[in-house]
């Protein structure tokens, strides 16, 4: 465990609790994970290991009072985004820890309203700012603000979802007004030094032997005055403007997962370090599909004949059809497995189609099938129910 991965693991999250949890509720919320994931329920499932593994690094920090202190305080140090560029102490972060180029697919247009007809994403996506102050925490290292993080939603299809998409991603956010070019002034104009401090920015009281320099209140330190306001941002020079990102949504993206594009939230003041953009993802749900981790999950009803008799079965994937063997004599919730008709991740092992059997007993029959099922019943051996009678017999 190095410090780098404290630095990038959230710990807290991992373990499901506030950063303010009490240490009961994190041995409480650990015990609990630790045996939904643990391996011995789960044979043979690679992600529920992969769980079981980061909950118990997690509580291994942040079940040890010392640890879980020294792992606030970095976090609190090198979390921001301020480490990139004011790395010290400790571990020496040095360079991006977080690779995000794999999230963005083609270049991340700027502006991009004329390719996109005019901000028609906006019916895609509803765009939250989240008003989370960047650093925070006692330990800021001064310097150029960090811009804000900015938080945002977005609804995929469940087909694109497991598939992967990219999509453009339009967000409103502050920038610089391009009418004035920031300063504020009415075009053609320009500011004009502050009648108060005469440009000085702050302003000198006498008070006795001493002097006191404090900003100026007149131009709030700036120097300048705007005397005509530029129409366009109303002296203010920040206007809310829609960039477009494209973002890449990985093969297998789950409901409820958060992506963390680091450097593409609000830019920071004065040529700080923008803030990170979080994506909160949402899965639209499919009229026929369900997801299990990677993969898919399909019901389908089969009548008992079939059930008993046995059938190819012709059933929908995802992207085309493939036909399962019944065999006959198959029970009610047999599971079939198409492989690899699931998630398909670059590196990893497919997911697959697991195809539920709902033997269906029909409400109503004709008088043949009554007929013919009656003579049926008299062909066939009770079912056997002779380790209940006993129990049975002992109430009667
Ligand atoms: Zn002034
Ligand atoms: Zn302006």
């Amino acid at each position: 465990m190095s410090s780098k991965d404290w630095i990038e693991k959230d710990y807290y999250a991992v373990l499901g609790v506030e950063k303010s949890a009490s240490s009961d509720e994190i041995k409480k919320s650990y015990r609990k994970l630790a045996r939904e994931s643990h391996p011995d329920h789960n044979p043979g499932d690679p992600k529920a290991e992969e769980r079981f593994k980061a909950v118990s690094e997690a509580y291994a920090v942040l079940g040890d009072e010392k640890k879980r202190r020294e792992y606030d305080e970095m976090r609190s140090l090198f979390g921001s985004g301020a480490f990139r560029r004011n790395a010290r102490g400790g571990g020496q972060p040095g360079g991006m820890p977080f690779d995000v180029s794999d999230l963005f697919g083609g270049g991340a247009a700027g502006g991009a309203d004329t390719r996109f007809g005019g901000g028609g994403f906006t019916d895609l996506f509803s765009t939250i700012f989240s008003g989370g102050a960047g650093a925070g925490g006692p330990a800021r290292p001064r310097g150029p603000a960090r811009g804000r993080d900015v938080e945002t939603e977005v609804a995929l299809d469940f087909g694109d979802a497991v598939r992967g998409v990219t999509l453009p991603l339009s967000l409103r956010a502050p920038g610089v007004c391009d009418t004035c070019h920031g300063n504020g002034a009415k075009p053609g104009t320009q500011p004009v030094a502050c009648p108060v401090c005469h440009g000085a920015g702050v302003t000198t009281r006498n008070q006795g032997s001493f002097s006191f320099s404090e900003p100026c209140r007149n131009c709030q330190g700036v120097g300048t005055v705007v005397e005509e306001k530029c129409p366009e941002c109303h002296g203010t020079g920040g206007v809310t403007k829609t960039r477009t990102l494209n973002v890449r949504f990985p093969a297998g993206v789950a409901d409820g997962q958060r992506i963390r594009l680091a450097g593409r939230g609000e830019p920071g003041e004065r040529g700080g370090p923008a803030g990170d953009l979080f994506v909160q993802v949402k899965v639209r749900p499919d009229e026929l599909f369900g997801r299990s981790g990677d993969d898919l999950t399909l019901t389908v009803p089969i009548t008992f004949p079939e059930a008993v008799l046995g059938i190819d079965l012709r059933v929908p994937t995802l992207d085309g059809t493939v036909t399962l063997r019944v065999p006959p004599g198959t029970p009610s919730g047999r599971v079939l497995r198409a492989r690899g008709k699931g998630v398909v991740r670059k590196d990893d092992r497919a997911g697959d189609l697991l195809v539920t059997l709902d033997v269906v007993v029909p409400a109503k029959l004709s008088d043949e099938a009554r007929a013919a099922l009656e003579s049926f019943a008299d062909q066939t051996p009770p079912a056997a129910r002779e380790h209940l009678d006993a129990r049975v017999r002992r109430f009667s």
